[in-house]
């Protein structure tokens, strides 16, 4: 059995598809869902921990992927120049896993790591470019 983390990113235009339930009934894959955000005629997001034999595992990824849904495994790092951000916000506003929120009180950036489903949004949403990936 193995267990792995991925973010699946929805085109507008989904196709009805259940997914997730096929994935559990006809894959018999172990699905537990740790982020949804997925609104209809918008790009939608979901980060899901999938449980499975790796051949088993392969398969399912390659249906999700058969139905258009993009499927990128959680096993690289975001870092960012904390030095150099001038807290403007942008990079909190696109994170919609919440691992970069802005500071009600000091108006200051927090980045918590352990949040970061690694969807990259942030490195095109910061106008100075400070983050980037590790790939460990
Ligand atoms: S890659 Fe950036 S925007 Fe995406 S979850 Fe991680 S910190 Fe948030
Ligand atoms: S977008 Fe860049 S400069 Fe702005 S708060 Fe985020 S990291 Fe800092």
């Amino acid at each position: 059995m193995k267990s792995r983390r991925f973010v699946l990113t929805f085109p507008p235009e989904t196709t009805g598809e259940p997914i997730t339930y096929n994935l559990i009934r006809k894959f018999d894959i172990m699905v537990n869902i740790v982020k949804a955000d997925v609104t209809p005629g918008h790009i939608g997001h979901l980060v899901m921990e999938m449980t499975a034999p790796p051949g088993i595992l392969n398969e399912g990824l390659e249906y999700i992927r058969g139905q258009n849904v993009e499927c990128v495994p959680i096993d690289r790092r975001i870092t960012y120049r904390k030095d150099m951000c001038i807290h403007c916000g942008a990079c909190s506003a696109v994170c919609f896993a919440g691992a970069l929120t802005m500071d009600r009180t000091t108006a200051e950036l927090t980045f918590e790591p352990e949040k970061c489903v690694v969807c990259e949004l942030c490195l095109t949403a910061c106008p100075l470019k400070l983050f980037s990936i590790d790939l460990g």
